[in-house]
């Protein structure tokens, strides 16, 4: 559809001659024959082309009937378009590099540079430039030259499906050189379908003349028959991303219901906190007269907001095992390689010896040196929950913890055992 050009657009004229004026049939000196105009967007403004058109005087000659144009003229736009080259790239920048959206294209262009194009040309566009850049990265003599110096290749294929809905893209990489092979939208992903993508690399990787030294994938059906069959010796992996993804969901699972489990039996630190803050609340109140707020303090603040330890040491380190615990109980980082739950078991286990020591330490010890440790132990509790901090140190002892009987770690291993069995 032609460009509607409002009646007072101010063009700048531009004239085109023929470079080359030789006639291709009898090399007479070519005469200018017609003037042919057109109009396009530049991001300098509009511009009227004016392409001065060529042919062969001599009426015998058959460069007489045909005409000649300005060669230079497909380097500035390409027949039809509305715009120039640098409007093309522009656009294709912005949506391919920068990712934006073709409405947001739309308005800038407008804006800046005062050039209306419909969303309908703009897709087109669009396309024009994604076709261009995709044969860019296929020109096999780009290709070659990247892969001169490769021995090997290692190609991999998935299906992705950009959107919730769409059709899965389907996508040959090659993992040497990091580089997308190629790509196409399958509707329906048939073994015969899929084969044909698998042939397509066999092609490519012949045309480079290297060997192809792996496959990888997640082993989907029609990969594992479409490469057996075009690749008959060559080794087809797992991909480590998918491996490992479906290799920690079970995990993960078992992690996750452990967590629940040991949150259910680590219970009531509220009513503890609160027994605490009471016995202080009394205590003080004694001196601070009229002081009711004190019972009603913040049992989740921090130790800001909590009495002095010198009024009562005991009840501030029964306050620090609890925001200790807390914090465990609350700590949800990690992913299949540091798992939450067996995080928490080993965290909790640490603050069980931690009270366990004191209980011991009470019967032969001062009560003044017991709080000291329970103070240094509570610290050292908390200091666990700093995440990233001896983790590999934390998760080789776990393995010993979770053997013990009595603690929450034990649950860890048992729901571990059951979720794997069902
Ligand atoms: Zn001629």
């Amino acid at each position: 559809m032609p460009y509607a050009w409002p009646q007072d657009t101010d063009f700048v004229r531009w004239e085109l001659d023929v470079l080359k004026r030789d006639c291709p049939s009898c090399g007479r000196m070519m005469h200018i024959c017609d003037h042919r105009y057109r109009h396009f967007h530049t991001l300098e403004g509009p511009v009227e082309l004016v392409c001065k058109l060529n042919h062969c005087p001599d009426p015998h000659c058959p460069g007489h009937a045909t005409t000649t144009n300005p060669e230079v003229e497909v380097s500035i736009a390409l027949p039809k378009w509305a715009i120039g080259w640098d409007v093309l790239c522009w656009i294709g920048h912005r949506r391919c590099a920068r990712h934006w959206s073709t409405s947001q294209i739309q308005s800038e262009l407008f804006d800046s540079y005062g050039i209306k194009l419909s969303a309908d040309s703009l897709a087109r566009y669009i396309r024009h430039y994604q076709i261009m850049l995709a044969a860019r990265h296929q020109d096999p003599a780009t290709l070659r030259q990247q892969y001169e110096s490769v021995e090997e290749i290692i190609l991999a294929i998935d299906g992705l499906q950009p959107e919730k809905g769409h059709e899965t893209l389907y996508v040959v990489r090659e993992l040497t050189q990091k580089r997308v092979w190629f790509a196409e939208t399958l509707i329906s992903a048939t073994a015969d379908e899929v084969r044909r993508l698998i042939a397509q690399a066999r092609t490519w990787a012949e045309a480079l003349g290297k060997p192809v030294a792996l496959w990888l994938s997640d082993r989907q059906e029609a990969f594992v028959t479409g490469i057996a069959a075009e690749f008959p010796n060559v080794p087809h992996r797992y991909c480590q991303n998918h491996f490992l993804r479906d290799l920690a969901k079970p995990v993960l699972e078992a992690d996750s219901h452990a967590k629940v489990q040991m949150r259910q039996k680590v219970r009531g630190l509220r009513k503890i906190e609160q027994a605490v803050l009471q016995r202080q609340g009394t205590e003080t109140s004694e001196n601070t007269a009229g002081d009711d707020a004190q019972a009603t303090v913040p049992i989740t603040g921090g130790p800001a907001d909590r009495p002095p330890a010198q009024a009562d040491p005991a009840g501030a380190v029964v306050l620090d095992y609890c925001a200790a615990v807390r914090g465990i109980l609350n700590d949800d980082q990690g992913g299949p390689l540091q798992p939450p739950g067996l995080r928490m078991a080993e965290a909790l286990g640490d603050v069980r010896e931690s009270i366990q020591r004191n209980l011991d330490e009470k019967k032969g010890g001062s009560q003044r040196s017991n709080w000291a440790a329970w103070r240094v132990a509570s610290t050292a509790a908390s200091t666990k929950l700093r995440p990233n901090k001896r983790r590999s140190e934390a998760m080789s002892r776990t393995s010993r913890k979770l053997r013990r009987p009595g603690i929450p770690a034990v649950e860890v291993a048992r729901t571990a055992r059951r979720s794997s069995r069902g």
